[in-house]
């Protein structure tokens, strides 16, 4: 009997991507396969966001069509995990009675048993916990890329943001040990990783539950020890816990890349205040002084939400002069949309619609205009690039391949004679800008060949003869909006 197939689709942050690896993992180490290209999977698992308010339309939206293609595929199977699935438990089968299976964020790890159990009692298995069972970094992964690895070190968080449900639902901050952290890299970068995220609802209150308020930088510093590890990153910290040991650490360790992801939300101290945030905009703009004094080069994103309740004019032009202060690289802007369960959707003073828009398209404006300029002070820098998985496309008659600077700005460059492998670095000189990324037109130099290139090349012979690419109990990126911190 051939292996039962499955599918897992991701949504929201990178916290679901790292689930979502680690639940193909399990599954495969359960005997399940990826089906062929076209082929509709034996089992569909939806590994949902509850952030925005159309989250739970899209998943409704999503069952309902999966409902005739269950009918027509006898023996299939659907299952539904994530922070949807741990806010809404139970109501999600009584709203749609041909779910299989529904578990939380606390327990991944059930659902192979959870799978086996509903097709052997015929009925569905609704498991929720309130607390996390594993840490999910002890379970197989399957990682999207052959270079790069998200490495969990920890989950939930402790503040209390009256915009978010993320602490409802994911808990209490649970730190890893340093110590499991570096091995899970250190086995990762023997199987080919150059370039680890650390990962963390707030990265930088990491130590909080083993009382070492220093931990995050002492992790940080403990990664440039790891040989072969090229790159690391991490997101996302918080400005209320950001700490000067953390700056000089990124800036004296050299493998910790100059980029920094520090959510902002809004520059209106008395929005901030109603958010919940804990900082104000003079200390969030003080942070970003003191980090382009240690890295100059630094590249600094960050997220924005408009049209928080009670947010007024004055409130908004604040927004802006600190986004015109900031000069930040790229900006995540969202419209705020009250999310059920958390306090700031009970409040008065909603801001209509039609304004919040507005204000979103005029923050775009202006963030996306400050983003190219700061791009266009890069033409005639030659910069080191990790070169990224994707065809590369055309340009005209120029055939380019993307690759990532040491910042993080997303680079198309040319690979003329040499032909970089994904995960290769080569160094390109930067000819034009575009909001969003660089080019480089002229053809790069020399390919300094890398372990994740042999990675990358072997996982694609593996593919090529059906051999599955799941890491042992190490644990995969790039690109996806930053979720909340
Ligand atoms: S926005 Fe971030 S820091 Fe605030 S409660 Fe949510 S996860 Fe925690």
């Amino acid at each position: 009997m051939s292996a039962r197939t499955y599918e897992v689709r991701t949504y929201g942050c990178q916290m679901n991507v790292h689930d979502s690896e680690r639940l193909s993992g399990l599954l495969e180490a359960a005997g399940y396969t990826r089906p062929a290209e076209g082929e509709q999977a034996d089992v569909v698992v939806f590994n949902t966001c509850a952030v925005r308010e159309n989250a739970d339309n899209r998943l409704y939206g999503n069952l309902g069509h999966l409902k005739p293609v269950k009918d027509a595929h006898p023996g299939m199977q659907i299952a539904v995990g994530g922070c949807l699935a741990q806010k809404d438990q139970g109501a999600i089968v009584r709203r749609a009675p041909w779910v299989d299976v529904v578990f939380g964020t606390h327990n991944i790890g059930s659902l192979p048993i959870l799978l086996e159990r509903a097709r052997v009692n015929a009925e569905a298995e609704v498991e929720i916990l309130d607390a996390l069972e594993t840490f999910p970094s002890t379970l197989p992964s399957r990682r999207e890329s052959a270079y790069a690895a998200w490495v969990a070190i920890s989950v939930g968080c402790n503040n209390t943001c009256t915009f978010c449900i993320v602490p409802s639902l994911r808990g209490k901050e649970k730190d890893r040990r340093p110590g499991d952290v570096l091995a899970e890299i250190s086995a990762l970068v023997a199987e080919g990783v150059i370039e680890v995220t650390l990962l963390g609802q707030n990265v930088n209150a990491y130590g909080v539950e083993f009382g070492d308020r220093q931990a995050f930088a002492k992790l940080l510093r403990a990664t440039g020890t790891v040989d072969g590890l090229e790159r690391v990153r991490f997101t996302s910290p918080h400005p209320a816990d950001f700490t000067d040991d953390v700056i000089a650490a990124m800036a004296e360790t050299p493998n910790v890349m100059p980029q920094l992801h520090m959510p902002l939300q809004s520059g209106s101290d008395r929005i901030l205040k109603e958010m919940r945030r804990s900082y104000r905009s003079e200390r969030y703009l003080g942070i970003i002084d003191r980090v382009r004094a240690a890295m100059p080069q630094a590249a600094i994103t960050t997220d924005i939400i408009v049209g928080f309740p009670g947010e007024t004019d004055e409130d908004f032009a604040a927004t802006l002069d600190v986004v015109r202060r900031a000069r930040f690289a790229s900006a995540f802007t969202f419209q705020y949309s009250p999310r059920p369960g958390t306090p700031a959707a009970t409040y008065d003073a909603q801001v209509p619609p039609e304004v919040v828009r507005e204000r979103y398209l005029a923050l775009q404006e202006l963030s996306e205009q400050i983003a190219w300029d700061e791009n266009k002070r890069l033409v005639g820098r030659r910069v080191e690039l990790l070169v990224a998985e994707g065809e590369g496309r055309k340009d005209g008659a120029t055939m380019r391949l993307s690759g990532r600077a040491p910042d993080n700005r997303l680079v198309h460059f040319t690979p003329g004679d040499s032909a970089p492998r994904p995960g290769d670095v080569v160094v390109a000189e930067i000819t034009s800008a575009a909001p969003h990324h660089l080019v480089s037109d002229v053809a790069v130099d020399g390919v300094r060949r890398t372990r994740a290139g042999d990675a990358w090349e072997a996982r694609q012979s593996d593919a090529s003869c059906g051999v599955p690419a799941t890491g042992g109990s190490e644990p995969v990126l790039l690109g996806l909006p930053a979720f909340r911190a």
